[in-house]
């Protein structure tokens, strides 16, 4: 019988955010698939386990991949562990998760600590849609051609960065969206110096310009102000009268169809029409 792929999430920052299920999980499997295995090694010191690693990342993921797979269909039970939070989450994980689902074996995922929801659900901007873009490309072109395609997005948009590269970033966001958007920029997560700034995407471009950033952040955008849908005037209501006379419509039925469309009571509109 085949054996299982469990996801299993690590702490972001804070070693207590372990679960117990987490740690019975890595203490249950054969083998633990990590990202980097020195990292990983860390975390089961500190949880007292010994487990056999084997490699899984963004540039072997492919060969090791079906290694993973082999011996999980020979029996073996597998977790699965990135260097921090979420496996498959801008991190190791979606394509070996597809490769088990195609083979016919059972994939779990354990809750747990993941930058994203942690950052958003603290941001003070909307929480109830959301849209997860992970991190922006590292080429110009590619960058702008995702920020333009997110230039009229309504949700709450959650970014990933690299310290490094947040100053441009802030400034690309804040060329694409407006300086006057709403940005929560969420530092250092579940660790000592946590902090979230809530303020204009132009005041968090003018800031890091200034001031070197420092730590993790996970940046939370405000969506594009919902377009009001103009309300239609009587002018309209009667233009659409005349293109219903003009389909050959009756009169009566012209009038009564305008003013279902149009939220103009029938009198009112046959009164505007006769004159
Ligand atoms: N899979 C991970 C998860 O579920 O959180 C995310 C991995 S991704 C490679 C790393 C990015 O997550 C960082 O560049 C940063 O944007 C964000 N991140 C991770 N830990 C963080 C923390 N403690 N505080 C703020 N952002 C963090």
């Amino acid at each position: 019988m085949s054996g299982t792929l469990t996801l299993v999430p690590t702490p972001i920052g804070n070693l207590s955010d372990i679960s117990p299920r987490c740690r019975q999980a890595l203490a249950e499997a054969d083998f633990i698939a990590a990202e980097d295995t020195r990292v990983t090694l860390k975390l089961l010191n500190h949880l007292d386990l010994k487990k056999p690693l084997v490699s899984y990342y963004e540039h072997n993921k492919e060969f090791s991949g079906k290694k993973i797979l082999e011996r999980i269909l020979a029996g073996e039970n597998c977790a699965q562990v990135s260097d921090a939070g979420s496996p498959a989450i801008s991190d190791p994980g979606e394509d070996l998760v597809r490769l088990c689902a195609e083979h016919g074996v059972t994939v779990t995922a354990i809750p747990g600590p993941c930058a994203a929801i942690t950052a958003l659900s603290i941001s003070g901007l909307p929480t109830g849609r959301f849209t997860f873009e992970g991190f922006l490309s590292t080429t110009k072109k590619n960058r702008l051609a995702h920020l333009q395609s997110l230039k009229n997005e309504t949700r709450t948009m959650v970014f990933y960065e690299a310290p490094h590269k947040l100053t441009a970033t802030l400034r690309d966001l804040s060329e694409a969206f407006g300086a006057e958007r709403r940005i929560s920029l969420c530092r250092e997560l579940t660790k000592l110096y946590e902090e979230v700034q809530r303020m204009t995407l132009g005041e968090a471009a003018a800031y890091y310009d200034e001031q070197p950033p420092r730590g993790e952040f996970v940046l939370i955008v405000e969506g594009a102000a919902e377009k009001q849908e103009e309300k239609p005037t009587m002018e309209t209501a009667l233009t659409r009268v005349q293109e219903l006379l003009a389909q050959g419509m009756s009169k009566k039925d012209a009038i009564k169809q305008a003013s279902q469309e149009t939220g103009f009571p029938k009198n009112a509109l046959y009164d505007a029409a006769m004159k």
